[in-house]
């Protein structure tokens, strides 16, 4: 399953469009805290309250980096993951 939009809706907020037409709410502190990379598996760190993105890559055909203003930018999140960690919405 691949996004088709990406809409930022708040500072902290934002919303995936999928393909399939599942409307999925993201917020960053519970992304970064979900870091899939190495690092962050190992230690956790405290993650600020006002986290920020400061730009989205598309990894491949299967993911996306977030680099986050304060912590990691490392971390690719799949799109199955991001499946699982969004709230759907309207549910
Ligand atoms: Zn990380």
């Amino acid at each position: 399953m691949q996004p088709q939009q990406l809409e930022q809706t708040g500072a902290q907020t934002f919303t995936i469009t999928w393909r399939d037409g599942l409307v999925m709410e993201y917020d960053l502190v519970t992304l970064q805290r979900e870091c899939p990379c190495a690092q962050c598996r190992k230690t956790r760190r405290d993650i600020p309250k006002d986290v920020m993105i400061s730009s989205i890559e598309t990894k491949g055909r299967y993911g996306l980096v977030f680099s986050f203003t304060s912590g990691c930018t490392k971390g690719v999140y799949t799109y199955s993951m991001l499946r699982r960690l969004g709230r759907a919405q309207g549910k």
